[in-house]
């Protein structure tokens, strides 16, 4: 049975790879980013140097690690990828950067949680492309440098506040990704289901983009949850009934709010009176890392005009008593 589950699992993460965009030209979305990037990237070529380091933020699955494998296939260079927890010890990024061959393309997803040392290490590798190893301890320890080949580093990150602002000086170039419209949202299911070989109608793709959370990875998780309910319950076409009844059977709501942002939401308003309340308060109550309410929930609830991030805490709004079909005290905000 596990061995089962851990295969099913497998061919969803082989999905995520196959629905990947390969160029600049087939990302959907991001209108603004993919301009820059393709300037960034077309005159790098022309000056035949790697483009200057890239920063991408944004929340979780707006296609940050999707963006870095474009930039690394338009430019015909080799990609590298690692994360910031994964580089604990500098010595880590120090393997890892003097592998680097002239050109090539260094992913680092959640940079913001890269440890000291490593960082530090990063900002000589980014201006000079040369690293120093420290070899020995205490007084006789000596540094040598090394000169690492050219390279650009892309960084992700779901906090840029959180970077240093060494760290974040150190990009020519950040992307900010943003959740894209329903539209954008739609063509992206349409072009999974095509991949993919689904049937759904128009009615049921615009379903389920509009319950997307704003979020192409969402969407193409839906969707195959949708062709589930579709093969099993239904006639295999994915019509915007079929794709309502999916969706009730995997909690998500009309506003395309899932289990854990209306917990959130449901806390807020019911144990904190609609708040102000800080959001390490508001995790404990709902049995979630804070880092997760505030990167993952947050950003869409403030979006969808549900939360407020006040600097005396999270405050519900007007909207989110009312999606919780209650009603809102007097003195709430609009
Ligand atoms: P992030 O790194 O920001 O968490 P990913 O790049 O891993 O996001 O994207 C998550 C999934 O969403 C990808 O597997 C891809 O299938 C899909 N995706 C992201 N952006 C797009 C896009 N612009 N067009 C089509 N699919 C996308």
């Amino acid at each position: 049975d596990e061995t089962l589950s851990a295969l099913a699992h497998t061919g969803e993460q082989d999905v995520e790879v196959t629905l990947r965009p390969k160029k600049l030209g087939e990302f959907i979305g991001q209108p603004r980013v993919r301009e820059q990037l393709e300037l960034v990237l077309e005159s790098a070529r022309r000056r035949g140097v790697p483009p200057d380091h890239v920063l991408l933020s944004g929340p979780p699955g707006l296609g940050k690690t999707s963006m870095a494998m474009i930039i690394a296939a338009e430019l015909g260079s080799a990609l590298r990828i690692t994360s910031g927890p994964a580089l604990e010890r500098a010595g880590d990024l120090a393997a890892m950067l003097s592998n680097l061959a002239p050109g090539d393309v260094l992913f680092i997803d959640e940079i913001h949680r890269i440890a000291r040392p490593a960082e530090e290490m990063l900002y000589l590798a980014m201006e000079d492309f040369r690293v120093d190893v420290v070899v020995g301890k205490g007084p006789g320890a000596t540094s040598i440098p090394l000169e690492i080949a050219p390279f650009t580093l892309v960084g992700a990150t779901t906090r840029s506040g959180a970077l240093t602002g060494p760290l974040r000086d150190r990009f020519g170039f950040t992307g900010q990704m943003e959740f894209y419209s329903d539209d954008e949202l739609d063509q992206v299911v349409r072009r999974a289901a095509r991949i993919l070989d689904i049937e759904i109608d128009p009615l049921g793709s615009a379903e389920i983009a509009r319950r997307s959370r704003g979020t192409p990875r969402i969407a193409n998780r839906l969707l195959r949850r949708v062709r589930d309910y579709a093969e099993v319950r239904a006639d295999g076409v994915a019509t915007k009934q079929v794709v309502r009844a999916a969706l009730e059977v995997y909690d998500v709501d009309e506003l395309g709010l899932d289990r854990l942002d209306r917990a959130v939401l449901g806390a807020l308003v019911k144990s904190f009176g609609g708040g102000p309340v800080g959001v390490s308060t508001l995790a404990v109550a709902v049995g979630e890392e804070p880092t997760t309410v505030e990167e993952v929930c947050e950003p869409y609830l403030v979006r969808a005009g549900m939360l407020a991030r006040t600097p005396r805490g999270r405050v519900a709004t007007a909207a989110a008593w009312e999606h919780l079909g209650l009603q809102p005290p007097e003195r709430v905000l609009p």
